[in-house]
């Protein structure tokens, strides 16, 4: 079964939440659009694999195959313009 699809969003009482299975994962929203939105996160999120990082082999959880750097090496590539600072 796809891990994404056990994720939904239910009424929690008068609010909406996200449920996996009967467990509600989330705390309760007043609108239904910040549920669904953490729903959509929370399947990604469980979707996801250890990965090793392509630049420093540090594992790291991957989104997918398009996805291949650690959040540190991504960094470092996207601040490349940057280099010639400090930046912390
Ligand atoms: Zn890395």
């Amino acid at each position: 079964m796809d891990v994404q699809s056990e994720f939904r969003v239910g009424k929690a009482g008068q609010y909406w939440a996200v449920f996996r299975g009967a467990h509600r994962v989330s705390p309760t929203y007043v609108r239904h659009e910040e549920a669904e939105d953490r729903r959509q996160r929370l399947a990604r999120r469980a979707a996801s694999k250890m990965r090793p990082c392509i630049s420093c082999s540090a594992l790291f959880r991957s989104e997918g195959p398009h996805h291949r750097m650690c959040p540190g090496c991504r960094t470092k590539s996207a601040s490349a313009d940057w280099m010639s600072r400090e930046v912390l």
